[in-house]
C-alpha cells in the first residue's frame, strides 16, 4: 500500500509537469486565460498551474510512455475508465489545471477549470489512496511558513488563495468549495488560534461561513468574518481595492457573534413586533453560549442597541427568572 502511494505520487508529479509544460511551452488559451485573470508568470510557476489539452488521451499516452500501467492511472483518478464501452480517457480536458498539494508540498490531486462559462466550472480529482478532500486544505504547504500572529484567512477557491498570495497575503488556506470539515478544523488548530473567514458573499458563502463558525469555535479557535463590501469573493476584492484595503478589512473583521446576530437580523423583519421578539430570543441563545462575562456584556449591549430591547430583559432572557440585576 505504501508502495502504491509512492507510485501514485510519482504519477501526480509527472502529470503536473505535463500540464505545466502544456501551459508554458506553447502559451495557449489556458495561459492567456490565467493572464487575463491577473496572474503573473512567477505565480503560475509557484503554484505549478497548467493546462490539460483538448484531447481524449494526451495525458494517458504520455504517462504510458513513461512506463505507468493503465490500472494505476485509473486508480490515481487521472484517467477515467468507461466500463460499458471499455474506453479509457483523460479525466481533465481543455481546462486550466491547479495541482492540489498536501501540507508537505506533494501533489496529491488536481482541480481543473473551464475557460468559459460551461459547466461544471470546476472538476476535481476523486478521493484516492493519496487524496482525501475532507482532510486536506489547499495552500497549506505555502501558507504554513507565513503564519503571522497565529492567524489564518479561510477562503473558498483556488483563485482566491492564489490571488491573495500574489498580492502579498500569504497566511491563507482554501477549503475548495466544500463545507469545512472537523478534520480540516483540527489541521487549522495545529497552526493558529484565530481564523478569519473570507468566503464568498453569496448565499452559499454565508451558509458555509455559519457552518465553519460552528466547527472552529468548538475547537476553541477564535473566529472573525471578513467583510467583502460590494465584491463577490476575495479574488475580486483584492483586484479591485488592493492589498492595503484587504488588510484593513482583516483588521476590522467582525467577531463571529456579531456576524451571527447580523445574519439573524437579515432573517427577521424589524417591522413586526413578534419578529423582533423572535430575533431577541434567537440572539439571546447565541449570547448565552459565550463564556466570557465581558463578551456577554458587550454583545448584550450590541443586541439591545440593534433591536431596541433593554439589556435588562435580554439578560433575563439569557439567565431565566434567576437573573439578578446586581
Ligand atoms: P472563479 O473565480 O474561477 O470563477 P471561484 O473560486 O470563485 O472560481 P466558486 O464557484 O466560488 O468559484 O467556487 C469555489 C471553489 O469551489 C472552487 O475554487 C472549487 O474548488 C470549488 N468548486 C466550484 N464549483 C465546483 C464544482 N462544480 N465541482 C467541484 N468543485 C467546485
Ligand atoms: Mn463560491
Ligand atoms: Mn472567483
Ligand atoms: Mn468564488
Amino acid at each position: 500500500k505504501i508502495e502504491n502511494a509512492k507510485k501514485f505520487q510519482d504519477i501526480h508529479v509527472e502529470a503536473a509537469r505535463f500540464y505545466f509544460s502544456n501551459l508554458t511551452s506553447c502559451k495557449n488559451f489556458g495561459y492567456e486565460y490565467l493572464r487575463s485573470r491577473g496572474l503573473d508568470d512567477k505565480t503560475i510557476k509557484k503554484f505549478g498551474l497548467g493546462f490539460s489539452l483538448d484531447s481524449w488521451n494526451s495525458l494517458m499516452d504520455y504517462l504510458i510512455s513513461k512506463g505507468y500501467e493503465k490500472k494505476d492511472l485509473v486508480e490515481s483518478g487521472l484517467i477515467t475508465h468507461k466500463i460499458d464501452s471499455n474506453k479509457f480517457y483523460d479525466r481533465f480536458r481543455n481546462r486550466v489545471m491547479f495541482p492540489i498539494f498536501d501540507y508537505r508540498g506533494n501533489v496529491i490531486g488536481f482541480g481543473g477549470r473551464v475557460l468559459d462559462d460551461s459547466l461544471p466550472k470546476y472538476l476535481n480529482s476523486p478521493d484516492t489512496l493519496i487524496f482525501n478532500k475532507r482532510q486536506n486544505l489547499y495552500g497549506l504547504n505555502f501558507s504554513r511558513k507565513h503564519i503571522e500572529n497565529r492567524t489564518i484567512v479561510l477562503v473558498e477557491g483556488y483563485m482566491d488563495l492564489i490571488s491573495l498570495h500574489q498580492y502579498g497575503i500569504k497566511n491563507v488556506v482554501a477549503t475548495l468549495g466544500t463545507a469545512l470539515t472537523e478534520q480540516q478544523g483540527i489541521l487549522i488548530k495545529r497552526y493558529v488560534d484565530t481564523a478569519i473567514i473570507s468566503y464568498d458573499s453569496d448565499e452559499a458563502g454565508i451558509k458555509a461561513t455559519l457552518r465553519a463558525i460552528e466547527i472552529l469555535t468548538k475547537l476553541d479557535i477564535s473566529v472573525r468574518v471578513l467583510n467583502l463590501k460590494d465584491c463577490k469573493d476575495p479574488d475580486e476584492f483584492v483586484r479591485k481595492y488592493g492589498l492595503s484595503e484587504y488588510k484593513k478589512e482583516m483588521d476590522v473583521s467582525t467577531h463571529y457573534i456579531k456576524y451571527k446576530i447580523d445574519r439573524l437580523k437579515d432573517k427577521f423583519s424589524m417591522e413586526k413586533d413578534e419578529d423582533r421578539v423572535k430575533l431577541a430570543k434567537e440572539a439571546s441563545k447565541i449570547i448565552k453560549k459565550l463564556k466570557s462575562p465581558v463578551e456577554i456584556d458587550y454583545y448584550t449591549k450590541y443586541l439591545s442597541k440593534e433591536i431596541g430591547i433593554s439589556t435588562e430583559s435580554i439578560k433575563k432572557e439569557i439567565y431565566g427568572k434567576h437573573y439578578n440585576k446586581d
